[in-house]
């Protein structure tokens, strides 16, 4: 029998009327079906999520000032859901015990994870399902990172003979025994982990748009959905800000080998953007370029130096240089006598002079140029391996839009192309590269 592993985000759970699509949809699904639910999101564009809400509490507590004006509308909002889908559910018993928490010794961590623990319960009472808490079978490391092998083998045999289950998502319990949350958004990777351990077919993703587009919209206008993109493609395309999941959800279903279909919970009609090990039929497909994306806010630094070609170690002492001040490098683009090294240009701010200085007294070069307001553009696509004229194509569109070059990068991997360019064309060359691939 088939299992399915059903993640539900904040905007999906966000109200009555959203449970109510999502008890529609859980029952359409046959089989052994494991939910994973976060807290309840945004009802509008401007409400507040619960868990911001509950770290309102949180900062309202330690800070010594009155937190139960937050909490009680925290409240509000479960008691609502409770009574219009008319569930039983001892919610005063429950904020008793988060009060007198954040009276004793409010923990951060534990806060925020009381919007997902609650409304996982919720859920699971409405559905009729058991109710797993997290903080009894996921377990993280003394230095922060998921415990993957202890959380799967007791998160198996948690799940085993429970056919139908909803786990909160976004926490566990640290090494200290403590409440431990993942990062923001972290309930995708509670998905991943339950998928895993669940050795399920399928991880869906259900969320409040119908899969990743191929662009970003606010720059292009209705780009094309992302049908199917795997894995790879996917972390190439989320490396350059294109976002659609948790980053980290991606790790625990690939090593098993586990599609993830993105999901929108408003139009479950749609087939949505499928995540999968391996493509198979792209030749047959004939999509070259699976998605665009791109970020502002990159510098570069570069170095010039006369007979640099053959100065054994150059390149390892000018990256070296740049790690020691605890900045990572995104590209290094280098010619004959120079070598320039593309940074967050957030991360050199603090650091900038000590870098150039310790270049200077180090490498002795002819010359360091810092140039900033840089835009980097990923063109990403598994399709383009061995396909001849594709970067002919990304350059005519760019040179055809006027956009100059400053940088190119094409990984091993064939499967991405990489420009640097102004951040004053960034809109403009996004836009002609989607033309050029896409229409
Ligand atoms: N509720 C948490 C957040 O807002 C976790 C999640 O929704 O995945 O980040």
């Amino acid at each position: 029998m088939k299992t399915t592993v059903l993640k539900f985000g904040g905007s999906s759970l966000a109200d009555s009327s959203q449970f109510r699509k999502v008890a529609t949809i859980i029952g359409s699904h046959e089989g052994t079906n494991y939910v994973v639910a976060s807290a309840p999101g945004k009802r509008s564009k401007d409400d507040t999520k619960v868990t911001d809400m509950l770290y309102s509490c949180y900062n309202l507590a330690v800070s010594g000032n009155d937190f139960v004006a937050q909490l009680n509308a925290v409240k509000a909002r479960f008691s609502s859901i409770a009574s219009d889908l008319g569930v039983s559910f001892d919610i005063d018993a429950e904020f008793n015990v988060i009060c007198s928490h954040l009276e004793d010794a409010p923990e951060k961590d534990y806060m925020a994870s009381r919007g997902e623990y609650l409304n996982s319960k919720l859920l699971a009472a409405y559905l009729g399902y058991d109710f797993i808490d997290p903080a009894t079978c996921i377990f993280f490391q003394p230095d922060g990172r998921l415990n993957a092998e202890k959380t799967n083998d007791c998160l198996t045999r948690e799940l085993t003979g429970k056919g139908r289950a909803v786990v909160a998502g976004f926490y566990g319990t640290g090494a200290d025994g403590k409440i431990r949350t993942f990062s923001r958004g972290g309930s995708d990777v509670t998905g991943a982990i339950v998928a895993r351990a669940a050795k399920a077919a399928v991880y869906e993703n259900w969320t409040d748009v119908s899969g990743m587009l191929s662009a970003d919209p606010r720059v292009v206008d209705s780009p094309l959905p992302i049908k199917e993109i795997s894995y790879k493609e996917l972390r190439e395309l989320s490396y350059m800000g294109a976002s659609v999941m948790h980053e980290d959800a991606v790790f625990p279903v690939r090593s098993a080998g586990i599609p993830i279909n993105i999901r929108n919970t408003n139009s479950p009609e749609d087939e949505g953007t499928w995540i999968v090990p391996h493509r198979s039929n792209v030749a047959e497909s004939g999509s070259v370029v699976t998605g665009i994306a791109g970020m502002k806010g990159f510098s570069s630094i570069r170095v010039e130096k006369a007979m640099l070609n053959n100065e054994v170690g150059f390149a390892a002492r000018l990256l070296n240089i740049i790690a020691s001040a605890g900045v990572s490098f995104e590209h290094v683009p280098s010619g004959i006598d120079t070598m320039s090294v593309i940074v967050d240009s957030n991360d050199l701010r603090s650091c900038r002079s000590q870098i150039l200085e310790n270049i200077q007294e180090q490498l002795e070069p002819d010359s360091i140029i810092v140039d900033t307001g840089i835009a980097l553009i990923a063109v990403v696509g598994i399709g383009m391996v061995y396909r001849k004229g594709v970067a002919a194509k990304v350059f005519s569109a760019l040179a055809n839009a006027d956009v100059n070059i400053r940088m190119i990068d094409q990984g091993s991997s064939e499967i991405n192309i990489i420009v640097g360019i102004d951040e004053a064309d960034y809109e403009k060359a996004v836009n002609a590269l989607y033309s050029a691939f896409f229409k």
